[in-house]
């Protein structure tokens, strides 16, 4: 190892070191190079926005990288398989630009059988520089049935030095045959104190920001970066649990607007029933529970209101925002659900 890359590991995160979250299948992988025993297929599965993508390419960055660096903090074994990030093959592959890496995605609602054909033929010459080829094909789970029959004859007779990593929320998604040539890869929301202290220290978010998002994010750090940028989000909680807690102390104080501005935008309204659910669940589990209440910032109003309600009514009004979600999912009118759910909120 040179100097240069000595310092490097000492000054901050690179290569797989730089992915929260997912140690367990990050282990597997670097394991898989270090024994040269990379299979030929993988399935990543897991919810959006949890690393799925972003491991891939950092496995391609691997696979390629020109000066390997060992694995750092909580790895076991030693080998040098941690790409560098900085050498021609991991800058090429990071930007998408490496002529080996080949990033296979839905340009609509589905993959289609010319994208696997196109794929196909550039698969059947030789790769230009890489020493192992990637294929990227995220969302698997949308390749109509054409184009996943068109994959598979590819995973029976595999390209030579090329590895397929197919991404996808569930391996029930993807046609079975395919999933049987995988190996399977099942990755996790990240835990939320990871969560914070990545919007802490790697994006520089105020702790007390970054402590309301990681509980609101899901595990996905997609989700986190898409409700940082919207400063909309956490104005918009303030005011949901303000109202909330009107709600729960004086019914007839809550703010008559309240139902309409949660019912105009639908994709706003997502976040406000998540507001709500994550307000209700720490109000049951405040009591007894206080050290899993998840929104911290506001632990002393919710011990305090806790004290003051009624068990099967907070499960009464529990229910109410959960029917409201379901059917708003399934495209009821939303100002009615809304209505509906706030006259079950108030009684
Ligand atoms: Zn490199």
């Amino acid at each position: 190892m040179s100097t240069s890359n000595r310092s490097r590991l000492g000054k901050r995160a690179t290569g797989f070191d730089a992915i929260i979250g997912q140690q367990r299948q990050i282990r597997m992988l670097a394991a898989a190079l270090q024994k040269k025993e990379v299979p030929h297929a993988m399935l990543f599965t897991g919810e959006a926005g949890i690393g799925k993508k972003t491991t891939a390419i950092h496995f391609a960055m691997a696979c390629n990288c020109g000066h390997p660096m060992p694995m750092a903090g909580g790895f076991v074994f030693s080998g040098s398989v941690n790409p560098c990030g900085e050498c021609r093959p991991c800058r090429k592959i990071a930007s998408g630009n490496h002529p080996d890496v080949y990033h296979i995605q839905p340009p609509g609602a589905t993959i289609k059988i010319e994208q696997i054909r196109t794929l196909c033929s550039a698969l059947s010459l030789r790769p230009h520089e890489a020493l192992l080829r990637i294929v990227l094909l995220s969302d698997a789970h949308l390749m109509n049935a054409e184009a996943g029959n068109a994959l598979l004859k590819v995973l029976e007779e595999p390209p030579e030095k090329t590895v397929f990593i197919l991404t996808a929320p569930e391996a029930a998604d993807i046609l079975p045959t395919i999933v049987s040539r995988c190996r399977h890869l099942r990755f996790n929301p990240i835990p939320e104190d990871q969560l914070e202290a990545y919007l802490v220290e790697k994006r520089g978010m105020p702790p007390e920001n970054a402590m309301i998002i990681a509980s609101m994010a899901n595990g996905s750090i997609g989700r986190a970066l898409s409700i940082c940028d919207d400063d909309w989000i956490l104005l918009h909680r303030r005011r949901v649990i303000e109202q909330m807690e009107i709600i729960f102390r004086k019914p007839a104080g809550r703010d008559l607007h309240f139902a309409e501005m949660l019912a105009q935008d639908r994709k706003k309204l997502r976040f406000s029933l998540e507001i709500m659910k994550s307000w209700l669940r720490d109000l049951a589990v405040s009591r007894y529970f206080p050290e899993k209440v998840c929104n911290r910032d506001i632990r002393s109003r919710l011990a305090a209101l806790s004290r003051t309600v009624d068990m099967d009514g907070l499960i009464e009004k529990t229910d109410a925002v959960w029917q409201a979600e379901r059917a708003i999912t399934a495209n009821a009118n939303a100002r009615l659900a809304i209505e509906a759910m706030m006259m079950r909120l108030s009684e």
